[in-house]
């Protein structure tokens, strides 16, 4: 008998109580289910590149890159397509099978998207799966990046609808579900999850979870961010997540959303190799490869390479993504600790 069944029907209380398992229990549960349906010894591995970094007239207290606040990060405009081509190149020589472009944007505006829409085009020609998260979508706009091949949109809730107006005040939970659903509306993949670790209580989390399951249809992709505090944020003093409860988040994630990919994303600098490894055996398996995540840092890419090598595991292959070239690519990660910071130059 299955054990992971996709849901759209979770209660608050039957979140809680997951969250609430022993610890062994729930990792239990949450490796049980990973197994039916993924390669638990497989990690799907993609690269973020920031093509337009900063000044961003939302307010997200997380973000370096909003324009609300003063950081240290540098304005950067919307780089050019042979660059971001560039990068996706050598991305897929890293191991990368999707490579996710970001842009610092309320929402792309008419006069950026034949940009965008060639940037999505070439990517793909290389073999890539592609994705952007580039703000709010109109339903035109979902359609008109469908046509041009692009397989996923990022978009996160972030946290509950109740915890949500202390985040972000420029726009509205309604906004980020509208979004979604011209998303999938335009036949593209959801990739949407949230951020812990910004101040919430356990029910945020219990909420966060929830409302992404509860979606009409699950997303694919289910990033779970911690918090990365970064000077000039609002958030930047904000008390740290006990790291049991962040696996606890991965686990329950797992179980709730059972046929999605659940990506540790940002904050895995904070996380030891055994805290890392705790989350793929909760259930995650999904990361971001590459030092820089959007704008704050990320685990070397050579250095994941390295731990999947631990721990027996291996980046999860497409069609086109032979052993051999797994082989070639570990070996270069090891070889070249250089080239990582190519990865990302936002
Ligand atoms: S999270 Fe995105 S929308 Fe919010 S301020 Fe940062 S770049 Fe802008």
């Amino acid at each position: 008998m299955s054990l992971g069944t996709v849901r759209h029907d979770w209660t608050y209380e039957e979140v809680k109580a997951l969250f609430e398992m022993p610890f062994n229990d729930l990792l239990f549960k949450a490796a049980s289910i990973h197994r039916e349906t993924f390669n638990p010894n497989e990690v799907q591995i993609s690269t973020l590149l920031s093509i337009k970094t900063g000044a961003c007239p939302e307010d997200c207290k997380y973000c370096p890159q909003s324009g609300h606040y003063k950081t240290d990060l540098e304005r950067e405009r919307l780089m050019e397509v042979d660059k971001v081509v560039e990068q996706a190149r050598l991305a897929k020589t890293k191991g990368a099978t999707r490579f996710c472009m970001g842009a610092a944007w309320s929402d792309p505006k008419d006069r950026d998207m034949p940009y965008i829409e060639k940037m999505v085009r070439e990517v793909k020609a290389l073999g890539l799966e592609t994705c952007m998260t580039l703000g709010m979508l109109s339903e035109d706009k979902a359609n008109t990046l469908a046509t041009a091949g692009l397989d996923y949109y990022n978009h996160n809730l972030d946290t509950s609808p109740e915890y949500y107006q202390q985040i972000i005040t420029t726009r509205t939970y309604q906004d980020r579900l509208d979004t979604l659903e011209h998303v999938r509306g335009a036949g593209m993949k959801v990739c949407s999850g949230g951020i812990v670790g910004m101040g919430e209580q356990a029910a945020d989390r219990f909420g966060l979870l929830m409302n992404l399951a509860n979606l009409p249809k699950q997303p694919e992709s289910v990033p779970i961010n911690m918090l990365v505090k970064v000077k000039g944020t609002p958030l930047e003093n904000v008390e740290d997540l006990d790291h049991f409860e962040f696996v606890r988040t991965i686990a329950v994630a797992r179980i709730m959303m059972p046929k999605s990919y659940v990506r540790l994303s940002a904050g895995r600098t904070q996380m030891n190799e055994q805290m890392q490894s705790m989350c793929f055996f909760a259930g995650a398996n999904s990361i971001f490869y590459g030092d820089k995540l959007l704008t704050t840092e990320n685990p070397e890419a050579d250095a994941d390479m390295l731990l999947l090598k631990k721990l027996g595991m291996r980046p999860e292959t497409r069609e086109d993504y032979s052993d051999e070239a797994y082989e070639a690519s570990l070996s270069s990660a090891i070889a070249d600790k250089q080239t990582s910071e190519l990865f990302y130059e936002a």
